[in-house]
């Protein structure tokens, strides 16, 4: 048995920066990479794992692996659960809502879309859009999207390094230019635009908006809080149906079990070291992400790391 690491797919999206390539690291091939899609199965990217001829996609389709890997509670899913991504906002991404599972699976034949977001870094006086105007209700959106009335609207947050925002389904959002954030999220790629800044795509046309459904599903009573960063070893910073995530601070050393139920995806945030199990040892780094199989037994990660730890309950 051993940790798996991946090889990410890159989405060149007219937002993204150079941060992917100068922080972390990362081979990106095109001068702005946007996002980095470090453990997904989801078809419009597939992460493959480092060193072996096979996507995650595979491994996770293979059912008699499955349990080992990936943990007893996997076991009846038609998906790997979850998509993790570091996302690198040079600009500002388009304002979206993503469908609940409901109304996805009746109108998209998918699941939704319920993400959460870890400040890695962000520019001074960063900000994000995370639902509508205290005031704002549920019967007026539709005449605020339809007219035009969207900006004033929006509910700005301030945001720094160390923050996390869990986003349900439903909630009116967008990441601003200047942060790099790690998103853990449902694994579906269903998003619906509802205001892109006036600008054009790629291609020079303005990107498809998506007023109708996002009319649908935006609830206006969601509206999530920003968690500031504790200095406690080890915190949770999600706690849903779809995953939890803890947060954790290693300063030396860190001794863990993995756990029959679940894989425990690692995304390492800051930081360098090592990962030691059985007779292995792993270098770790800022950027790199990881796979713990749910039957690897008792591993340590050495160094002053901090890490994101996500799974499924
Ligand atoms: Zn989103």
């Amino acid at each position: 048995m051993e940790v798996l690491f991946f090889e990410p797919v890159y989405k060149d999206y007219i937002w993204g920066g150079t941060k992917l390539k100068e922080y972390f690291g990362k081979a990106t091939t095109t001068d702005i990479t946007a996002e980095s899609w470090e453990i997904s199965t989801n078809t419009d990217g597939v992460s493959k794992i480092k060193g072996k001829n096979i996507t995650l996609k595979e491994l996770f389709d293979n059912k008699e692996t499955r349990e080992e890997i990936f943990g007893t509670k996997t076991k009846d899913m038609e998906k790997f659960p979850l998509l993790i991504k570091f996302i690198d906002a040079n600009s500002n991404l388009s304002v979206q809502v993503h469908p609940d599972d409901k109304y996805a699976k009746e109108y998209e034949a998918d699941t939704g879309k319920t993400e959460m977001w870890y400040i890695i870094d962000c520019m001074p006086n960063s900000q994000i859009i995370c639902g509508m105007k205290e005031n704002v209700k549920q019967e007026e959106v539709e005449d605020i999207i339809r007219n035009n009335k969207i900006k004033e609207n929006l509910n700005y947050v301030d945001i720094k390094k160390g923050d996390s925002i869990y986003i349900p389904s439903g909630t009116i959002h967008a990441i601003l230019g200047g942060a790099l954030i790690c998103e853990i999220q449902q694994n579906s790629n269903l998003t619906y635009r509802v205001y892109d800044w006036d600008r054009v795509g790629n291609d020079g046309k303005p990107r498809t908006l998506h007023i109708d459904k996002a009319i649908d599903v935006i609830n206006v009573n969601a509206n999530p809080k920003v968690e500031h960063e504790k200095q406690e070893e080890c915190y949770r910073i999600a706690d849903s149906e779809f995953f939890k995530v803890d947060k954790v601070n290693i300063e030396n050393e860190y001794k863990d079990k993995s756990c029959k139920e679940s894989f425990y995806a690692i995304n390492i945030v800051e930081g360098m070291g090592t990962i030691e199990y059985q007779n292995n040892i792993c270098n770790l780094k800022r950027g790199d992400s990881i796979i713990i199989p749910a039957y690897l037994g008792e591993y340590t990660i050495r160094g002053k790391i901090e890490l994101l730890k996500s799974y499924v309950d």
